[in-house]
């Protein structure tokens, strides 16, 4: 009889996407089987995670011996794809998925601190089984009857989201669990299959205890033969509705094409491709500041509790949402130009956590949205059938020349043009870190991961310093 569990390692890449997944299945491309994946541990490093893969089928169905999995195995984990629109709900609709929130965050927050208070007092743990069957007491106590006024699938799924955030702390993924707070105006509640009835023929949506249709603006449509498996709705703090069809098998793979290219991202230009090419960075934050800054001073101005700071905070989130809009639109066509055009897409595995916990930093980097360029580049990549190579950042990629190899002492980053005192190529910095970053790419996939470690020995070796720390102090350049 095999074994029924294989410890394997993931690489950061796909911890990214495994985290996105909401540690949910992976699928072993080869064999086109699914996988449930258990965190065990973190590695020292924190390079690698190992992780448990439990056989989720019958015996007899696929004896396990038959693959093969060395632990050390990159697997690659496909996310699932999903589509957001804009809704519009009736007079009829709009109170009942208000209400439907309500509920979501009352029972997501009851559920954590039952958790929190359990384990405090008596040590125990509870499990989403005990949970549920405490969801069903709660909505027989008279206090409590009004859950039994919403779909009970979003309540279930609430208690799945607490069970799932423990999981991620547990395995040090996250922090420990936040409550929901009603403050921000705003929240979502998750429909699974058996909640929602979409109908492909009409492009109809219905949700559970809705006699009709929700008004979605289907501003494109789901792929042929793709149909979704869970429907979020969310209302924003602009007071705008929003849908969301997750789809599991919504990919589209692309025709293979020689390409690679390697991104280095940066403040002045968002991107540098190793080709040349440059995007600026639109900077919207900075665009509309002076606006942002006087609704904030009219917001701290007015009274609390009356119609005028209320309509101040609608005008503000507003603001925010555009803001928040223009900047995922340029990124999400930025990304899916790249991802499309090329087979191979080399970035750095920057640490932009770490890097915005520079206050004079923070607020140019989150308005450039690096992490959300990143994330954006890693599930596209997985969709379309393309490579994502993350390399390590502490990879001198702005020091090397691209030419000859010749590695510089310091290169201050207020120098955008240098030229390299061994061959005499005159370097634009960014374009000559985006070429690096190719090579160091190129590298690892023709080699394997290992190549990542043997690098980041040699340059050990060489004495070579890690960029990163410069990169702070030199803020003023930026
Ligand atoms: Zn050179």
């Amino acid at each position: 009889m095999p074994d029924e569990r294989v410890a394997v390692t993931l690489n950061r890449a796909g911890l990214d996407r495994k985290r996105s997944l909401r540690l949910r299945d992976v699928v072993v491309p080869e064999a086109g089987l699914r996988w449930h994946l258990e965190p065990l541990a973190r590695d020292a490093d924190a390079v690698c995670h190992r992780v448990k893969l439990v056989w989720p089928m019958a015996r007899d169905e696929a004896p396990l011996s038959s693959l093969s999995y060395p632990p050390g195995r990159v697997l690659s984990v496909v996310p699932p794809i999903s589509f957001r629109f804009r809704f519009y709900p009736s007079p009829e609709q709009e109170p009942l998925l208000r209400r439907t929130i309500g509920c979501t965050r009352l029972v997501f927050n009851k559920a954590l601190a039952d958790r929190s208070a359990a384990w405090v007092n008596e040590k125990k743990s509870l499990s989403y089984v005990m949970q549920s069957a405490q969801l069903t007491t709660w909505k027989k106590t008279p206090e409590l009857a009004f859950l039994n006024e919403v779909s009970c699938v979003p309540l279930q799924q609430a208690l799945r989201h607490v069970d799932q955030a423990f999981r991620n702390f547990f395995a040090k993924c996250t922090s420990y669990p936040a409550f929901k707070k009603k403050k921000c105006y705003g929240g979502s509640a998750e429909f699974t299959q058996r909640a929602f009835r979409y109908d492909a023929a009409t492009q109809t949506l219905t949700l559970a205890k809705m006699s009709a249709p929700l008004d979605v603006r289907w501003s494109r449509p789901l792929p042929p033969g793709v149909l979704p498996t869970t429907v979020t709705v969310s209302l924003d703090a602009a007071g705008r509705w929003h849908v969301s069809l997750l789809c599991e098998d919504g990919r589209i793979v692309l025709p293979q094409l020689p390409n690679a290219v390697g991104i280095d991202v940066g403040v002045t230009s968002l991107v540098t491709l190793s080709t040349g090419e440059k995007e600026p960075n639109p900077r919207h934050d900075e665009r509309l500041m002076a606006r942002k800054k006087l609704l904030q001073q009219r917001l701290a101005r007015a009274q609390k509790g009356s119609k005028n700071r209320e309509k101040t905070r609608r005008k503000l989130a507003r603001l925010n949402a555009h803001i928040a809009d223009c900047r995922r639109d340029h990124l999400h066509k930025l990304s899916t130009r790249r991802v499309r055009e090329n087979q191979t897409i080399v970035v750095e595995d920057l640490s932009v956590k770490n890097m915005v916990s520079n206050r004079r930093l923070a607020r140019v980097i989150y308005d450039a949205g690096w992490s959300a360029l990143f994330r954006m580049l890693t599930y596209k990549s997985a969709w379309y059938g393309r490579d994502l190579v993350k390399i390590d950042r502490s990879h001198p990629s702005s020091k090397r020349c691209s030419c000859c190899g010749h590695v510089l002492d310091r290169l201050p980053l207020d120098v955008r043009y240098w030229t390299c005192p061994a061959c005499g190529v005159e370097h634009d910095r960014d374009v000559n870190a985006a070429r690096n970053i190719l090579a160091a790419g190129l590298a690892v996939t023709a080699c394997g991961p290992d190549v990542r470690q043997r690098i980041l020995w040699s340059m050990l070796q060489l004495g070579v310093k890690q960029e990163n720390p410069s990169v702070k102090k030199g803020i003023s350049a930026l």
